[in-house]
């Protein structure tokens, strides 16, 4: 079975700045009521952009099974 990286967020220290949002191109991880990064792991496709610009470093990539979808 294939392993696919997601995105996962890890601890509280989001500081809502957007930077994942405006680098993602497709639109997985938004900044919910201006308090929290938000993501929609079914839509990411791993690249690893958000993670890269996250300031807080709440952002890790995570392997997965590949789904079945
Ligand atoms: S890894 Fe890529 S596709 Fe997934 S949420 Fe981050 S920027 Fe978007
Ligand atoms: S880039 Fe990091 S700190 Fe900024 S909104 Fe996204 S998860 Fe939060």
């Amino acid at each position: 079975m294939a392993a696919v990286r997601r995105i996962a967020l890890v601890g509280e220290e989001c500081v809502a700045c957007g930077c994942c949002e405006r680098v993602c191109p497709r639109q997985a991880v938004a900044v919910l009521h201006g308090v929290r990064a938000k993501v929609d792991g079914a839509r990411c496709v791993g690249c690893g952009m958000c993670a890269a610009v996250c300031p807080a470093a709440v952002i890790r990539m995570e392997e997965r099974g590949e789904s079945h979808a």
